[in-house]
């Protein structure tokens, strides 16, 4: 059967993808007008996606200009952002106007490094400490076997968490300017190899969900995982009355009642108007990995009424992004890099702080609208014409 014959077909060329999108609309009983419609040589996608059949596109904007003074990211950028919510860009827009207004968003990277962790099965309790023991005396091999897996990769640190026939390590790698988890995985499985042969510790699974990938989780909440920056403003009083139509009092009220009492109370890990937000739509924009953005959830927003001016910052724990490798290799995703200056080597650190400053300028003016009572009254008028 011809629709059998195209949804079996695993070639990564245009040819393939029409003969797969045949089957599919055979199959499906659906006419496809604009998926095929894709802006890019099909082959440029094989290392990104299996059974390509054509393009989602979603609308890109830009906001900005904000004014970033960073240790990486120094100047004024427009920021891309990929999203199809409608009064995101010109909320974040303003808040990077006022941020701008006001000297910029300081920020810095405080944290840098990918997790993995493999969970072993052991004999008993004295087997635990005796795998734990030769881990502890065989990290500088462990080190090279990493090294032989990778030219970027490199083991950092490894920490160990026993729980009766269980042993989890996790293993924190530097991975360049990569976001890092194919790397840090294969990395791992080498590591792992060596524990199993050298100790007879059974390696369950690669990763142990104490990494935690793609998961909202208090460890990189607490740990951090990927780059843990932190960014910053002071908004002074006239700013933020004329320009947020707020006082520094009413949105600190607003933060603390809604982001610190209200996400303690709903139990949430973080406490943010809308950090997810931000990262979403400029993950999207940049290549990165979308189910990542849940370690971007977990930011912590603080304000404070300094005399008047507003002070905001944000604390984002696991910021997990790349400049080189997975979706940054695709041509639309390489452009949105370029904008901001964050495309290749050398980048990643920078573009972990636009992420944080990004965040910053999300929150504030969230909470500005908020606080003034025009978060709805925004909504209703941007995004449902
Ligand atoms: P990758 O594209 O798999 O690897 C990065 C590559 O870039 C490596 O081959 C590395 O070489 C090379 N490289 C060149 N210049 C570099 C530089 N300056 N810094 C770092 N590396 C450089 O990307 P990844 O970041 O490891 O993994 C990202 C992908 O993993 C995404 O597609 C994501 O969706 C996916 N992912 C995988 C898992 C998993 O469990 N495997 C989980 C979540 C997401 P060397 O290694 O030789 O240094």
């Amino acid at each position: 059967m011809a629709e059998r014959k195209g949804l079996k077909n695993r070639g990564y060329g245009e040819e393939d993808a029409e003969d797969r999108r045949i089957a599919v609309e055979e199959f499906t009983g659906v006419r496809f007008d604009h998926i095929q419609r894709c802006g890019f040589d099909y082959p440029a996608a094989s290392k990104n996606i299996e059974n390509m059949i054509g393009v989602t596109q979603i609308p890109l904007g830009f906001a900005g200009p904000i004014r970033i003074n960073g240790d990486h990211a120094r100047g004024e950028f427009l920021v891309p952002l990929a999203t199809t919510e409608g009064a995101l860009v010109a909320s974040v827009s303003r808040g990077m106007s006022v941020i701008s207004k006001s000297g910029g968003a300081s920020v810095r990277v405080f944290g840098d490094a990918m997790t993995r962790a493999p969970v072993f099965r052991v004999r008993d309790l004295a087997h635990c400490a005796q795998v734990m023991d030769w881990v502890d005396s065989n990290e500088a091999a462990l080190k090279k076997t990493v090294e032989s897996t990778t030219s970027h990769g490199k083991l950092v640190r490894i920490e160990k968490f026993p729980d009766g026939r269980s042993l989890f390590l996790r293993l924190s790698f530097s991975t360049g300017d990569a976001m890092g988890m194919n790397m840090a995985t294969i990395a791992s499985e080498a590591i792992c190899r060596e524990i199993e042969k050298e100790t007879g510790a059974v390696m369950v699974s690669v990763s142990g969900n104490m990494c935690s990938d793609k998961k909202p989780a208090a460890i990189n909440l607490i740990e951090g995982r990927g780059k843990t920056a932190v960014a910053e403003a002071r908004i002074p009083k006239e700013t933020v009355e004329k320009s947020l139509h707020a006082t520094s009092a009413a949105i600190s009220e607003t933060n603390m009642r809604k982001n610190l009492v209200g996400s303690a109370l709903s139990g949430t890990l973080g406490s943010n108007a809308h950090a997810a937000n931000m990262a979403a739509a400029l993950y999207i924009a940049t290549g990165q990995d979308p189910a990542q953005i849940v370690g971007c959830s977990m930011a912590m927003t603080s304000c404070e009424d300094l005399d008047g001016d507003l002070y905001i910052s944000v604390r984002v724990p696991a910021i997990e992004v790349g400049t080189v490798g997975g979706g940054t290799r695709l041509p639309f995703q390489r452009e949105a890099l370029e904008m901001i200056g964050c495309l290749g080597e050398g980048k990643a650190r920078k573009l972990a702080e636009i992420v944080a400053a990004t965040i910053l300028a999300g929150e504030l003016s969230t909470l500005a609208a908020q606080a003034a009572g025009q978060l709805g009254s925004a909504h209703a008028s941007l995004g449902r014409r």
